[in-house]
């Protein structure tokens, strides 16, 4: 069964851990992030953009496929399934097609009508028991189009969508999604330490956690940060494995050729990447 992903976030922020967001895409993605998490008894949030969702032809599909899994693995650990990055009428979406967890990224509307929008959201996701992440400053890079400079938000911002009843916080702290560039200056600690002091107990999101060095995710977790989000980092993995297989000649011996086989390297380098952002995020055996 799908959850909400507050109780683990609140747990997660009172034990200085963080719990992984990992961006699913099709079955093996899926497959691959939900035993890891069994396996290492974490709990854990798939993500899901609007692109993504597309992709895998619509969200009823999606909840359709993760729900069934989960009964069909006999998967015990918490699972929310998360809209990344939604826009209004995608949350809405989502919401309808059985989606556990919700973000909804009005960072590029005015702040108002951010405000406006979040608080009617709020308040759908929370008559269904389901929990909603909000955005304050746009995150660096570019999601499904999206693109963003990498800015810090402004720590009144946040306390003011805090205040919203939003149930997790992701704030710009000068991280970018996507690969880092070689000239880029790192987390602003600054800005999440003033984001921590005003929004309290609020559990913080750090997006884009692909290729930030381990000790700035060790410090982020300290500061308040609950939940991290990867994404590109399966997919590089997934394609390094998959291309060693093919320039091997691997497909051209036998059976090679069968999807189940051509697809298990990727599949295994996304279970290795998941375990390695586990243990280094501290949700092993906190599920
Ligand atoms: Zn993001």
């Amino acid at each position: 069964m799908l959850v909400s992903a507050k109780d683990m976030l609140v747990k997660a922020k009172a034990g200085k851990y963080a719990v992984g967001q990992f961006n699913i895409n099709n079955l093996e993605w899926t497959k691959a992030i939900l035993l890891t998490a069994q396996e290492l008894n974490s709990p854990v949030i798939l993500g899901v953009s609007e692109g993504a969702g597309k992709y895998m032809t619509g969200f009823k599909t999606v909840v359709g496929m993760v729900s069934a899994m989960i009964e069909e693995l006999g998967i015990t650990v918490p699972v929310a399934l998360h809209l990344d990055h939604g826009t209004y009428e995608g949350a809405k979406k989502c919401i309808a097609a059985g989606f556990s967890s919700i973000m909804f990224d009005g960072s590029h509307y005015p702040i108002e009508e951010n405000v406006e929008k979040t608080k009617e959201l709020v308040n759908i996701c929370h008559e269904k028991g389901m929990s909603i992440e909000a955005e304050v400053g746009s995150i660096g890079g570019e999601e499904d189009g999206v693109i963003g400079a990498g800015e810090c938000a402004d720590p009144n911002e946040c306390k003011m969508i805090a205040d919203l009843g939003v149930d997790m916080l992701a704030a710009g702290i000068g991280n970018i999604h996507g690969k880092y560039p070689a000239n880029w200056k790192g987390l602003s600690f600054e800005t999440l330490a003033a984001v921590q002091q005003k929004t309290g107990d609020m559990p913080l999101v750090l997006h884009g956690g692909t290729g930030i060095p381990d000790d700035m995710i060790k410090k982020a977790i300290s500061l308040g940060v609950a939940k991290i989000n990867v994404n590109t980092e399966c997919q590089l993995a997934f394609a390094d494995a998959t291309r060693k297989y093919i320039e091997a000649g691997k497909d051209l011996e036998g059976k090679g050729f069968d999807p189940r086989k051509l697809l298990a390297p990727g599949f295994e380098a996304i279970k290795a990447t998941v375990k390695e952002k586990m243990e280094l995020f501290g949700s092993v055996d906190k599920a």
